[in-house]
C-alpha cells in the first residue's frame, strides 16, 4: 500500500542530541522532516534549530504506539530510526523501559515500513560488541556479552535483537534497511545527564568541580563529532549497497579517558582537577566496563568514501563554543 509520502523522512528519537542535528541537516539540505519523540530523554529545545522552519513537523508521542507509529511512517518516504533508551546509567537504572522500548519500539517501526515498503536506517551501537578484544571491532566479528544479571548487557541484547530483527525484515520480507552501530557520538547540545562522559567532563571544568574519571582512566574510546555521524547516516539511507548490511559509524582516533580529561582542562583554561572514582562507586551493582572499543570502518569507507575524523581537540572546541554561546538549561543540566 503507497503511503502519502508527504515527508521525505520521520526521524523517531528525532529530539535528541543526535536527532535534532540530523533534523537540522536534513532541512538544511530541502528535506522535509516529521519528527516522533516521547520527550523522555530528548528535550523539544533541541529542535529550537527545526521548529517554524518549512517541511517540519512534531508529534510528541511513542513508537510503542502503534497506530500513531504507522499513521506517521505512511506519512513518509524514509525513516530513521533513532527513538531508544540511550545512556550506560539510564540503561542500568531502568531496566524494563530499556528492553521494551528498544526491542518492541522497533518491532513497531519496522511493521508499519513493511506496509509501505519505505527504506529504513535503524541505529544500533557500538554496545553490542560488549567485551570483545578482536580491536579494531569488524561488523561480522563476535559480540562478546556478560551475564543477564548485569544490567548493562541488556542494552546490548537489545540493540542485538533489532539488529536481527531488521535483518530478517530484509531478508524474508525485502524490506530495505541498514544498520549502523553508532560509536562514541559527541557534540553541541549533548547532555551529561545521561552518564555521558565529555559532556560531563565539560561540565565539571566549566564549574571548576573535580574531573570524574571512573576506574584507572586507561579504558579506551573513540569519540565522533555528530555532523560527521549524521552524514554518514544520511549517506546511507539511500545507498543500494548499504541495504541489508550492518555498518559501523565512528572514529577511529582512539584516547584514554584520562587523557580525555587532562584535555578539557586544558583546552577550557579550568583549574579543575581529576579526581579517580571506582566502579563500584560510580555505578550501581557488579558494573563491568569496557577498555577498548574502536571500529573498524572500511566497510562505511568503502560505502560512502568518507569516515569521521575531527581530532578531539576540534570536537572539545567545538563544544566549549557552543556552551559559551547558549545556555546551560539549553543543554539539559
Ligand atoms: N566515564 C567516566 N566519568 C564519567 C562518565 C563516564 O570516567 O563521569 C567513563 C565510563 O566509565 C566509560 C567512558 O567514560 O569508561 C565512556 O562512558 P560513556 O558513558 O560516555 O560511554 P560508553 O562508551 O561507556 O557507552
Amino acid at each position: 500500500m503507497p503511503g502519502t509520502g508527504e515527508y521525505d523522512y520521520l526521524v523517531t528519537g528525532g529530539a535528541g542530541f543526535i536527532g535534532s542535528h540530523l533534523c537540522e541537516f536534513f532541512l538544511d539540505r530541502g528535506n522535509s522532516v516529521l519528527v516522533l519523540d516521547d520527550l523522555s530523554t530528548g528535550v523539544i529545545s533541541n529542535l529550537d534549530g527545526c521548529v517554524g522552519r518549512d517541511g517540519f513537523g512534531f508529534v510528541e508521542g511513542s513508537v510503542l504506539d502503534e497506530p500513531l507509529t504507522a499513521e506517521l511512517v505512511h506519512r513518509s518516504r524514509g525513516v530513521v530510526h533513532l527513538a531508544a533508551a540511550v545512556g550506560v546509567e539510564n540503561i542500568i537504572r531502568r531496566p524494563v523501559e530499556t528492553i521494551e522500548t528498544n526491542v518492541s519500539g522497533t518491532e513497531t517501526v519496522l511493521k508499519a515500513a513493511l506496509n509501505t515498503g519505505v527504506p529504513v536506517f535503524i541505529a544500533s551501537t557500538s554496545e553490542i560488541y560488549g567485551k570483545s578484544d578482536c580491536v579494531p571491532f569488524r561488523e561480522d566479528g563476535d559480540i562478546v556479552l556478560g551475564a543477564t544479571s548485569r544490567s548493562r548487557w541488556s542494552y546490548a541484547c537489545s540493540k542485538a535483537m533489532d539488529e536481527f530483527l531488521a535483518f530478517a525484515y530484509w531478508k524474508d520480507k525485502g524490506l530495505p534497511v541498514v544498520v549502523g552501530r553508532l560509536f562514541n557520538t559527541v557534540g553541541p547540545r549533548q547532555s551529561g545527564r545521561y552518564g555521558m562522559v565529555l559532556p560531563r567532563f565539560i561540565a565539571q571544568a566549566r564549574d571548576g568541580k573535580p574531573l570524574t574519571v571512573f576506574g584507572d582512566g586507561r579504558q579506551t574510546r573513540c569519540f565522533s563529532l555528530v555532523y560527521e555521524v549524521v552524514e554518514a547516516i544520511t549517506s546511507l539511507i539511500n545507498k543500494p549497497g548499504a541495504v541489508g548490511k550492518v555498518v559501523n559509524i565512528g572514529s577511529t582516533q582512539e584516547i584514554s579517558i584520562l587523557e580525555l580529561a587532562r584535555r578539557v582542562i586544558r583546552l577550557s583554561g579550568s583549574d579543575s582537577t581529576i579526581e579517580l572514582i571506582p566502579y563500584e562507586k560510580a555505578y550501581p551493582g557488579d558494573f563491568e566496563d569496557m577498555l577498548r572499543r574502536v571500529p573498524d570502518v572500511s566497510l562505511l569507507k568503502s560505502l560512502v568514501g568518507k569516515v569521521p575524523e575531527a581530532d578531539i581537540d576540534e570536537i572539545i572546541r567545538k563544544i566549549l563554543e557552543q556552551r559559551i554561546s547558549g545556555s546551560a538549561e539549553k543543554y539539559g543540566e
